[in-house]
């Protein structure tokens, strides 16, 4: 697992933390590209599995801690974490304590969207109680995701576990919204209907934390959309819409399931969009 990663964005201090390996079919998370193709990037397990991570960003605004997702859900089991090759802990949880921060002391979280591998997180059991994780926390979502998380169907119900609801006292918005001074949501649907990208910006320097809309740098050409999303066809629109605004702006790109490095910005070549890693000072 890597280690976090520190930068500064202008004033804004980011921590780009690893919530651990997390481990998906890659035919599913490449949808319609063929394995022959996909296997170039990276090497499926003896499951055709594929390593991935989940990488939530802590961000150190105006003397206050803000959390981006919060990490992988742990707790249905160990049958759930055999299937998706995870550690028993959070390792998130071990980061922050590193860093000196207890979990009460985060006063903000912003979630692109609901699923149990973002928004794990947000309770735990403790003596047999399933409590908050971060009890101090506002909890950011847009109104339509919490919506989808509460109005489950057959195609969305695995992804959506109610544990991970309980309790959170959600605070909705609608649309693009500035939710802190240079910190900005923007809707990107697809994956799901409510999902939505995080835009971070200071001093002229950009980054956008972009959910499951760009999962990991290899999965950013744009017909390499995953066959998890609910709405392949509104993901591309969204892809064709920020990728141009994303590379216009000069933002950085933040992965959230990059396992290697987590950092990278967009490159319009001959053969379409591509992305390379980048690298802060
Ligand atoms: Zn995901």
């Amino acid at each position: 697992m890597r280690p976090i990663i520190y930068f500064k964005l202008g004033k804004l201090e980011l921590y780009f933390l690893c919530d651990g390996d997390f481990w998906l079919d890659g035919g599913s998370v490449f949808g319609v590209v063929p394995k022959p193709v996909w296997a170039k990037l990276t090497v499926p397990d003896e499951q055709n599995r594929i390593r991935l991570s989940q990488n939530p960003l802590l961000v150190r605004s105006g003397g206050k801690w803000l959390l981006i997702e919060t990490g992988i859900d742990r707790k249905p089991g160990e049958r759930f974490r055999k299937l998706y090759g995870l550690s028993e802990q959070n390792p998130v949880l071990g980061q922050l304590s590193l860093l000196g921060i207890r979990p009460w002391e985060i006063s903000l979280i912003i979630h692109t969207h609901l699923h149990f591998d973002h928004a794990g997180l947000n309770t735990r059991w403790a003596d047999g109680k399933l409590v908050r994780t971060f009890p101090q926390a506002r909890h950011v979502v847009q109104q339509q995701e919490l919506w989808e998380a509460t109005h489950l169907h057959e195609r969305s119900r695995a992804s959506y576990l109610e544990q991970n609801l309980e309790g959170i006292p959600f605070e909705t918005v609608e649309g693009e919204a500035e939710i802190l001074p240079g910190i900005r949501v923007l809707p990107v649907p697809g994956h799901t209907l409510g999902m939505q990208a995080v835009e971070l910006e200071s001093q002229g320097h950009k980054l956008a934390y972009a959910a499951d809309l760009v999962p990991t740098l290899m999965q950013t050409p744009l017909p390499y959309i995953m066959a998890f999303d609910l709405y392949p066809m509104t993901t591309l629109e969204s892809r064709k819409k920020m990728y141009s605004r994303w590379l216009e702006g000069g933002y950085w790109l933040g992965f959230t399931h990059e396992s290697g490095h987590p950092l990278g910005k967009l490159i319009l070549g001959e053969k379409g969009y591509r992305a390379e890693p980048v690298y802060p000072d």
